[in-house]
């Protein structure tokens, strides 16, 4: 029977690599995730990727957002060259060492992670920001390395530190060298403390898992986009835990901000002049 042995002529989802599968924020036109208004994805882009009919704060490419951000060419970048290693030889339903070699080729990034030295409104800052993108921005040991290493720069030139954070956590892939990193971040922000520059924390859509129970959550000022996930444990994983249902807007910026875990929730739009602002009082 020849037709046995035939493959079939389209393949299944299963088979699509989830790296290259499309979003519904792809293409010539997006659909608003909260309000589903179609929108030219043009005018969402030059929009800072913030719905023009409800505000909503999509996802907004690190380096889109470093330099709408930052001041106009002031943006240095370090530590490019890091590049991931798999120390455990881990492999899922794909091999660690495949998965990274399609991401990197995809997005173009070495890691998740993107730090540098820059300005805003003048004044100098140690800067990083996520690649949620990349593995949904998963914190292995490059991604530590750069982070631990925005704290050393900002204390070596005395200036402030500012990372913005998009993360799913630790990188399962990397296991406990994954977790070490939390530890590191940690130890290294206790020795910027020994100056007298402020590190602010932002925090984005979403900041979870060991990126939330390490660095994010030790900034002098702690800020937040609007309605952005932000906790350890998802809301779920909990919820099957306590076998409790949670209150609305549980672990959202607003639900935080009522409890005193964070200092302000900024507008995407504000975030630039707010910053300017710390950095001139604090920094
Ligand atoms: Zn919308």
């Amino acid at each position: 029977m020849a037709w046995f042995s035939k493959k079939p002529r389209i393949s299944t989802e299963a088979e699509q690599p989830s790296e290259s599968r499309p979003s519904r924020m792809e293409g010539l036109w997006a659909k608003c995730e909260s309000c589903d208004e179609i929108i030219y994805r043009q005018d969402l882009e030059k929009n800072w990727m913030v719905c023009p009919h409800c505000e909503h704060h999509h996802a907004w490419p690190a380096r889109a957002r470093l330099a709408g951000l930052l001041d106009p060419d002031s943006f240095e970048e370090f530590d490019k060259e890091l590049e991931p290693q798999d120390p455990l030889g881990f492999s899922d339903s794909k091999k660690y060492k495949d998965r990274l070699k399609s991401t990197r080729k995809n997005l173009g990034e070495n890691d998740a992670f993107i730090s540098g030295v820059g300005r805003i409104e003048g004044h100098q800052v140690s800067v990083g920001a996520f690649v949620f993108e990349f593995m949904g921005g998963s914190m292995g040991s490059v991604v530590g390395e750069k982070v631990a290493r925005v704290f050393e720069r900002a204390h070596d030139l005395k200036c402030s530190a500012l990372v913005f954070s998009a993360s799913g956590g630790a990188r399962m892939q990397e296991g406990i060298f994954s977790l070490m990193q939390m530890a590191k971040t940690s130890a290294a922000i206790a020795r910027f403390r020994t100056g007298t520059r402020p590190y602010i924390s932002v925090l984005l859509n979403p900041t979870t898992g060991g990126v939330a129970a390490s660095f994010s959550w030790l900034g002098d000022v702690i800020l937040a986009e609007p309605k952005a996930l932000i906790g350890f444990a998802g809301p779920r994983v909990i919820e099957q835990t306590i076998r409790q249902k949670l209150p609305e807007g549980f672990q959202r910026s607003e639900f935080l901000l009522d409890h005193g875990m964070i200092d302000s929730i900024v507008h995407r739009k504000e975030l630039r002049t707010k910053l300017g602002q710390i950095l001139g009082l604090l920094g």
